[in-house]
């Protein structure tokens, strides 16, 4: 294992429909050509941190199906080594996506092969070379904890999406190195951006949407402001472009400030066109 990423999360096809509204029960609707998107927030994190250059390996499980053979062909096209995506015995997860004229989603997930990312997987990994695991929520919670107590006692850096937010053990609160969450999940949390740090993580992020983020260190709070864009098209995985662009950069060596000023450049350009991962931009373009 030569990556110095590990992202240790969900991978799902995301199947899009758009529809005049949403059906009611036992009600039949018609809708448009279905779109299928690669998705999930592991997949989403791991090809945004590979899309601006990290060496970056994904944990997580796929079903022996045609989405299956999609997702994982489309990671490896994002340059995401695969080599630790478990084939499963369940389905690949879906998320069915109904759009409405207003714009607004609908969805239902079925986990699937997810739910099958199990502590033993993360037994298996070797950290040597590894400088950052990141992990976010949509795979068994057990994996994360099991996962960010095995890097932080390999003296690995951890990074934790805490979306949705769940009830982790104390311990392994205090075994992270950065906590990201958004407005909403920092507000379930603590009182303040400081308190977060009195849950025991060694730093946090905190993402305030076209307001930026707010870095949060012992040292104190510092404010980064988001870049503006010119139109603003969809900022659906706008989160997990700046979780996986922000470990990239953590990986690499910068600071949490220098990294946070990095990945908030990418998730701006990410909310400027339609999708999450093929919204990702390059290093290049990033300039
Ligand atoms: P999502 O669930 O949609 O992935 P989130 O709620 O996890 O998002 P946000 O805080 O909405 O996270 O967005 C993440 C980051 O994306 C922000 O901190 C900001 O840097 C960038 N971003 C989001 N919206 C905009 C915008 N309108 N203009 C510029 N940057 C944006």
């Amino acid at each position: 294992m030569t990556q110095t990423l590990l992202v240790l999360g969900s991978a799902n096809a995301d199947l899009v429909v758009e529809v005049g509204r949403r059906p009611g029960g036992g009600e039949t609707v018609l809708g448009g050509d279905t779109v299928v998107l690669p998705g999930g927030k592991g997949a989403n994190t791991a090809v945004a941190a590979a899309r601006v250059g990290a060496s970056v390996a994904l944990v997580g499980a796929l079903g022996d199906d045609g989405y299956g053979s999609l997702l994982r062909e489309s990671l490896e096209s994002s340059g995401v080594d695969t080599a630790l995506v478990k084939t499963s015995a369940r389905p690949t997860g879906i998320a069915y996506i109904t759009v409405t004229p207003d714009g607004e989603n609908s969805i239902v997930v079925s986990p699937g092969a997810n739910s099958d990312v199990a502590p033993s997987d993360v037994d298996g990994l070797a950290f040597e070379g590894a400088r950052v695991l990141t992990c976010s929520l949509e795979v068994p919670l057990e994996t994360v904890v099991h996962a960010i107590g095995a890097a932080s006692q390999a003296g690995v850096r951890t990074v934790l999406n805490l979306s949705p937010v769940a009830d982790l053990p104390a311990e392994t609160l205090r075994q992270l190195t950065v906590l990201v969450v958004n407005e909403h999940e920092a507000a379930q949390l603590a009182r303040d951006w400081t308190g977060l740090l009195a849950l025991g993580p060694a730093s946090a992020v905190v993402t305030l949407g076209s307001r930026g983020v707010a870095v949060v260190e012992r040292s104190g709070v510092v404010e980064v402001p988001a870049v503006e864009v010119a139109e603003v098209v969809d900022t659906t995985g706008a989160g997990d472009a700046f979780a996986g662009a922000l470990s990239a950069r953590l990986a690499d060596g910068d600071d949490l400030v220098r990294a946070a000023e990095y990945a908030v450049k990418v998730a701006a350009l990410s909310v400027t066109k339609a999708g999450a991962q093929p919204s990702y931009p390059t290093a290049e373009e990033i300039g």
